[in-house]
């Protein structure tokens, strides 16, 4: 096996299996925070000592979570539901939730109702992120979850230890958009799946291993020369693009991703916590610092020219956005980025999702005819039927 099977691998099982990581943190005698998404900084859980493990639901359902959800909210807040309910997350010692959209704000109270004894933390993050007012707004809740997290530990989170865990969820974050720049490059070696694989490790293993892992990545894919990938190359958006058959038909269909604005990808590594005296107005700033994704108010709505010069520095064909079914912050962004990428004669797939959904005929149509019009408007003549056999996989849910 080759360095970089051996890496990826590895990568691959912290992905498949979020729940080892919890078991290893546990037997090393650490408390475990489950982070509900979006966007809570990990640094200040691992600054108390804590193992964080970002927590997307997913999985089956069996239809528990319906008398607290009705069915029209998404299916992340649906299976996060399920997941509360059948048990999964009940050895976790406290559960972090920011209340970034409606369906969140309930969780927590639908949470406390199902599971009274679970240690529930909630984080309101300001709509309006950029005034000095949310600033100081954000500094005082992330204050209020310390002093909860040191209550759960029974330790005093240090300054000193914030900034080690800065330091580190930095070089985190470098290491991924490394990989991200040579994934594009060596599309031909790192098929979609693979490298949604290194992402979602980073959602459940230690940052040290993790992050250690992809420089050791990043540094081998950097040492291999380039070959010209001869498919389509697509820019991803969205949520959550976790679907496992979803990335085997991109890959079946001679599609690689050579870039992405996903919230649980690319969006959460593009900026750097910065280096402020108080780690408290480093750590608030981060929320401030992210652009172009649906659960962050954007009155610039910059998406689609994120987007757009995405596809430009990777030299991508098109843009593939997984919506998931029934988040009215990403339908609300459709219009205006579509509007975008059209008038810069950027192709745009938008392919309605539940989240970690097998990918259903219709959007493996869609997939194949959006690779065929591709094809065509490069001229690469690309076929479907050219590409490789997807690399399947299964997965336990985080
Ligand atoms: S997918 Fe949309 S509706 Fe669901 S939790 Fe996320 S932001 Fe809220």
């Amino acid at each position: 096996m080759s360095d970089i099977e051996d890496i990826l691998a590895q990568l691959r099982e912290g992905a498949e299996h979020p729940w080892r990581a919890v078991e290893q943190a546990k037997a090393e005698g650490r408390a475990v925070a489950g982070c509900v998404p979006y966007f809570f900084p990990l640094e200040l859980v691992h600054a108390a000592g804590m193992h964080p493990i970002e927590l997307w639901g997913g999985g089956s359902s069996t239809g528990a979570a319906g008398s607290y959800y009705p069915a029209f909210y998404c299916s992340l807040l649906f299976t996060l539901m399920e997941r509360v309910l059948d048990g999964s997350y009940d050895d976790l010692d406290c559960v972090i939730v920011p209340t970034t959209c409606d369906g969140l704000r309930n969780l927590e109270e639908n949470w406390k109702f199902a599971r009274p004894d679970a240690a529930i933390i909630d984080v309101v993050q300001p709509t309006v992120r950029t005034t000095p007012e949310a600033h100081a707004y954000m500094v005082q809740q992330l204050h209020r979850v310390a002093e909860r997290l040191e209550t759960i530990t029974g330790s005093r989170i240090t300054e000193r230890a914030m900034r080690t865990s800065i330091a580190l969820y930095n070089r985190q974050r470098a290491a991924l958009r490394r990989f991200s720049a040579l994934a594009a490059r060596h599309a031909d070696s790192i098929a979609p799946c693979m490298r949604q694989a290194v992402f979602a490790a980073a959602r459940s293993m230690a940052v040290e291993r993790h992050t250690a892992l992809v420089e050791q990545l990043d540094d081998a894919l950097a040492a291999l020369s380039v070959h010209e990938f001869p498919g389509i190359k697509v820019v991803l958006t969205g949520v959550l693009v976790d679907s496992p058959s979803l990335l085997v038909e991109l890959e079946k269909n001679g599609i690689a991703v050579v870039g992405d604005l996903t919230i649980s990808e690319s969006a959460r590594y593009s900026h750097d916590v910065p280096g402020r005296v108080d780690p408290f107005d480093s750590l608030a700033a981060l929320w401030e610092r992210v652009r172009g994704v649906s659960v962050a108010l954007d009155p610039l709505k910059e998406r689609g020219e994120l987007l757009a010069a995405l596809v430009r520095e990777r030299g991508a064909d098109g843009v593939v956005m997984c919506s998931v079914k029934f988040c009215e912050a990403e339908e609300f962004d459709v219009p205006v980025m579509k509007q975008q990428l059209e008038a810069q004669n950027i192709a745009l797939l938008v392919l309605e999702m539940e989240s970690q959904e097998v990918a259903s005929e219709q959007a493996a149509t869609r997939i194949q005819a959006f690779a065929e019009m591709l094809g065509d408007r490069s001229g690469t003549g690309f076929c479907a039927a050219d590409s490789r056999e997807g690399c399947a996989r299964t997965h336990e849910n985080g």
